[in-house]
């Protein structure tokens, strides 16, 4: 008899924010690995905002999600089994073969990883994509100086804690905003952010006032809409803005119209610049001797919110798009390890 595990499979295309039916919990065979190729035992995977994006039937930068196939994402496993060069049981990798309880592959994608270098749930968040996209969009993008006003928005998330933490090392005051009271106290307390607000309790104009009076140097864009809109009028001549997201949009069916304050980038000379993480992936190696040392350092601290089992994974995500995240999202599929 065959052994099993689970999968999730993206059964319709969410109209607006999506809904648990709009995914199926599969129990079907565990994948059974040839010759040259290993079994991956996953234990924790990513739920991330692109992955909205993914659920449409368009042409982006990453494929869509087929209907009634499992979905992919970040994911952090262990080998069970192989025959693959340079894969032994027992390593940890990091995958890309998220929503499901077991793999196999012949090794290509997969990065072995050290786990004794950090907690293993660090290396899907601080220590990887989100961190890295924090890294490069701050750095390359909004060129951050000694003195000057950085903020940020979905500030205590994956990518936009980091954002501040990073802005505070290269001796920036930073501004967050998040939607709740305890994501606020957060970032004040623990991360270290100059103010932050709740941007669901205050006028978003009155707030940036009151929390950045000399104006915004750099603004690290996740959420657009009203955020967006405010925060032009905000900005100091010669602001960057660092365009990593719009979550405020990813579940609209029709496009808000664009921010009416857009034209504040003129007489202001700002820089709006759009970007994806994997374009520098070429700097990987550069951003975790960075971020290793930094987070040995207690310079960066990180937080996850973790959701047991595979079964939670649609739940995770949709919580995600609400806000139930403090820190990275998670869902932690298996122990790590098994005694
Ligand atoms: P987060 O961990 O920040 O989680 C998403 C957060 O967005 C939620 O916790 C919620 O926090 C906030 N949010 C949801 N809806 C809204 C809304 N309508 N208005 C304001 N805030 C909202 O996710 P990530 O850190 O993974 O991603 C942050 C952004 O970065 C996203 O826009 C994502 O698409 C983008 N991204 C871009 C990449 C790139 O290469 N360009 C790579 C990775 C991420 P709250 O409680 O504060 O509302």
């Amino acid at each position: 008899m065959p052994e099993s595990h689970v999968e999730i499979h993206l059964k319709s295309r969410p109209v607006g924010f999506p809904k648990e039916s709009d995914f199926e919990i599969v129990e079907t065979e565990r994948p059974v690995p040839e010759d040259g190729q290993m079994l991956v035992r996953n234990i924790y995977m990513s739920v991330d905002p692109y992955m909205r994006g993914r659920m449409r039937d368009v042409k982006s930068y990453t494929p869509p999600f087929q209907l009634g196939r499992v979905m992919d994402g970040g994911s952090l496993g262990q080998v069970v089994s192989s025959t693959v060069a340079g894969f032994s049981p027992g390593d940890c990798v990091l995958g890309g073969q998220g929503w499901r309880q077991y793999y196999v592959t012949d090794g290509s994608g997969q990065r072995k990883i050290d786990g004794s270098l950090a907690p293993l749930p660090a290396f899907l968040g601080t220590l990887g994509m989100p961190g890295m996209t924090a890294y490069v969009g701050l750095l390359d993008i909004g060129k951050p100086q000694e003195g000057e006003t950085v903020f940020v928005s979905a500030a205590a998330g994956a990518v936009g804690s980091v954002v501040g933490q990073i802005a505070k090392i290269h001796g920036c005051r930073v501004v967050g905003s998040a939607g709740s009271s305890t994501k606020v106290e957060y970032l004040i307390d623990e991360l270290g952010f100059d103010d932050a607000f709740n941007y669901k309790e205050v006028d978003m104009s009155e707030a940036l006032s009151a929390s950045c009076p000399d104006g915004i140097d750099i603004y690290f864009e996740n959420v657009g809409g009203a955020t967006l809109e405010a925060v032009l009028n905000h900005m100091r001549p010669f602001g960057r803005i660092p365009v990593c997201g719009m979550i405020a949009q990813y579940n609209l069916e029709e496009p808000a119209p664009g921010p009416k304050s857009l034209i504040q980038v003129i007489p202001r000379r700002l820089t709006l610049t759009g970007f994806i993480v994997s374009d520098s992936f070429d700097r990987l190696g550069e951003f975790q001797s960075d971020m290793s040392t930094w987070i040995s350092e207690g310079r960066v601290k990180s937080r996850q919110t973790l959701v047991e089992g595979i079964e939670a994974a649609p739940a995770a995500f949709l919580g995600l798009l609400q806000g139930e995240n403090l820190g990275k999202m998670l869902v932690q599929i298996s122990p790590e390890s098994l005694s």
